[in-house]
């Protein structure tokens, strides 16, 4: 797909783009690379920038839909949506930066990776976070050059996965190769019955594409490998890391404190406090679901989340996971002499350059914490831009709910005349919940405005609308 920035193959786009990218020491903002086609798009790394790009993004998740992220989507393109996530999380060895990939290594669950797949990839690309790399269990000092290269040499290019997950225990997948799969689905059970079956079904048969697409590409690198090892010309298989690569990513490695595998140097290193973080736990910090605050008066709230107001509705962003400070994020700096790969030389050519400065020490004398809006910082927000919309969206959904409750309330009372009707709506609705300045309340009191015979189709439309009016405010409060 488009969203592998200038594949090794398309020497042209990459000299293209590495051109435009050292035009200036430190890009104030981040450049997305559109491919081999050259188009690309700027993108601010304020909060604003991602919010408002998340609407925008041609490349990213929300582009099958259309220009509004807020519409909703079919079920059929939810599911391609998740299909094409899964294939980007498809490690392979081609796509390779500084000899690491722009895929994760060991996750499995989806929920712990569902971040934006391009934007993740554009930043490891660009060398502002660290690719991901297979990681070592452990490191042995007295390993010698030529066992450690072995080591090396046998590392996949995904951690192996559990075949059979409990999850999908006894859920039919059908024939993978056939796209339908409606044929599987009870149509006996309810609709809402039906609608869970096929999700659990559209699961449990995406968990097995994943095993098979990545299965194919550890082929392709085993294949490769043999290959190169038989051949007397090495030249076609310039994506393969040659001898000095492998040994000098690994011979001065460091242990993730997290996951305590050990990870080639140099690691991401946390904002506000210079710890190390590997990239694949990086990109598992994100933010909690949207919900209520839990730390409110519980005499007065209502039980059911239908009862309360939408607005209050939140999502803190990440803290530090090692000293707790709010907005987490990390700098990455790459060793300038090991550029190889995607928009870097060939890693086939790599070749050890004597470095006098240990990378580690590099690291912690290299600055003081840094403001989460600082240029260099990569922040957890930044690679889940949606989570705006997600927050509004499910604001959205609570405030439909009321608003059909209030609806269902009117159809009651229809005996009495037009006027009293829409004054005895805006009485019940102001008297349920007091009014707020924020725009999805007044769409809430709005109801009143809207006549009996407005259809939930016409409310929905207006209160998207508000929404999207709110986002904007909220995230441009200067204008
Ligand atoms: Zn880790
Ligand atoms: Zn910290």
């Amino acid at each position: 797909m488009g969203n592998v920035p200038g594949k090794l193959e398309n020497e042209n786009a990459v000299r293209f783009n590495r051109s435009l990218s050292t035009s200036s020491a430190l890009p104030s903002s981040r450049t997305i690379s559109g491919g081999p086609n050259g188009s690309r798009k700027t993108r601010t790394s304020s909060m604003v920038g991602n919010i408002l790009t998340a609407g925008r993004r041609s490349e990213s998740s929300e582009s099958l839909s259309g220009a509004n992220p807020y519409k909703r989507k079919s079920t059929k393109e939810k599911e391609r949506l998740k299909e094409r996530h899964v294939k980007d999380l498809t490690v392979k060895y081609q796509e390779t930066v500084d000899g690491g990939f722009l895929a994760p290594y060991g996750s499995s669950s989806l929920e712990k990776v569902d971040y934006d797949a391009s934007v993740v990839k554009s930043l490891i690309v660009e060398r502002r976070l660290a690719p991901f790399y297979a990681p070592l269990q452990d490191f042995d000092e007295s390993w010698s050059r030529e066992e450690l290269i072995k080591i090396v040499d046998g590392l996949p290019l995904h951690a192996p996965f559990n075949e059979d997950l409990e999850a999908f225990d006894g859920v039919p997948i059908g024939d993978l190769s056939q796209s339908d799969f409606e044929y599987l689905i009870d149509k006996s059970l309810s609709r809402r019955e039906q609608r869970r079956q096929r999700s659990k079904i559209f699961n449990a048969r995406l968990y097995q594409k994943r095993i098979l697409w990545q299965e194919r590409e550890n082929e392709k690198f085993l294949e490769t490998k043999l290959e190169a090892k038989r051949a007397v010309d090495g030249q076609r298989f310039s994506s393969l890391p040659s001898g000095d690569l492998k040994f000098d990513l690994y011979r001065t490695g460091a242990e993730c404190p997290i996951c305590f595998l050990y990870y080639p140097q140099p690691l991401n290193v946390s904002r506000c406090c210079l710890q190390l973080i590997c990239s694949e736990c990086f990109v598992q910090i994100k933010r909690a679901e949207p919900h209520f605050p839990h730390d409110q008066d519980d005499s007065s709230t209502p039980a059911d989340d239908s009862e309360r107001d939408p607005n209050l509705l939140t999502s803190e962003p990440t803290n530090c996971p090692y000293c707790a400070t709010p907005d987490f994020g990390i700098t990455y700096q790459p060793v300038v002499t090991r550029r190889v790969g995607l928009q870097g030389s060939v890693p086939l050519t790599y070749k050890h350059v004597t470095d006098s400065e240990d990378p580690e020490q590099k690291e912690a004398t290299r600055r003081g914490s840094l403001a989460a809006s600082d240029r260099q910082v990569v922040t957890s927000d930044s690679l889940r831009p949606d989570w705006q919309i997600k927050l509004n969206k499910e604001r959205m959904r609570l405030a439909r709910r009321s608003a059909n409750a209030t609806a269902i309330h009117v159809s009651h009372q229809l005996v009495a005349p037009s006027h009293q009707e829409s004054s005895s709506l805006r009485s019940h609705t102001t008297s349920r919940s007091p009014p707020h300045p924020e725009p999805i309340n007044r769409a809430e009191v709005n109801t009143g405005r809207w006549p009996s015979t407005a259809t939930a189709a016409e409310i929905e439309n207006e209160m998207i609308e508000q929404a999207i009016k709110l986002s904007l405010a909220e995230s441009n409060p200067t204008k």
